[in-house]
């Protein structure tokens, strides 16, 4: 194994210098890749949450990270996506049992997100109480590269009815 590291030169990430794609972005450090869907259009990046390489067409960029239509919707945040949401009790046992499954989830709550309110007609709005959301939601977010298979963990626990869909 390579230990070198590189910086990724569109979203500044440390990452190994033997990888092919940044992890954190989807930037595609080689170009003789082509589209997963159009084999004779070049790839443009790789969709974080599934690591396949795309063409431009194939992709969406949400904040600067690459995603493929198929995962474009899925909510992300520093490195990770969310695979679940639900209130304190539910979220924080799937966190118990994904990580005694050897995943790295954490819990992302918006309330302790760093997000400025905003100012209407001289009023100080929460942004999220303004878009409707709730705020105690909760999220269960795990790494890109373990979102499928924490994804699969999910289903086979409500397929054996260990937790609500
Ligand atoms: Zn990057
Ligand atoms: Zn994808
Ligand atoms: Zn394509």
């Amino acid at each position: 194994m390579n230990e070198q590291t590189i910086i990724c030169g569109k979203c500044d990430s440390e990452i190994g210098s033997d990888s092919d794609y940044c992890p954190e972005c989807g930037a595609l450090f080689v170009n003789d890749v082509f589209c997963r869907r159009h084999k004779n259009d070049l790839a443009s990046g790789v969709c974080v949450i599934c690591g396949e390489p795309y063409c431009s067409g194939c992709l969406n960029s949400v904040n600067n990270i690459y995603l493929c239509h198929a995962h474009e919707e899925i909510e992300i945040f520093q490195g990770h996506a969310k695979i679940a949401s639900g209130d304190n009790i539910y979220c924080r046992y799937l966190i118990g049992l994904l990580t005694e499954n050897d995943f790295h989830p954490f819990l992302y709550n918006l309330m302790s997100s760093a997000h400025t309110p905003i100012s209407l007609a001289g009023q100080s709005f929460n942004i999220f109480d303004v878009r409707g959301n709730n705020v105690n939601e909760l999220k269960v977010m795990v790494p890109f590269d373990e979102f499928n298979e924490a994804l699969k963990f999910l289903e086979e626990l409500e397929e054996s009815g260990e937790i609500d869909g």
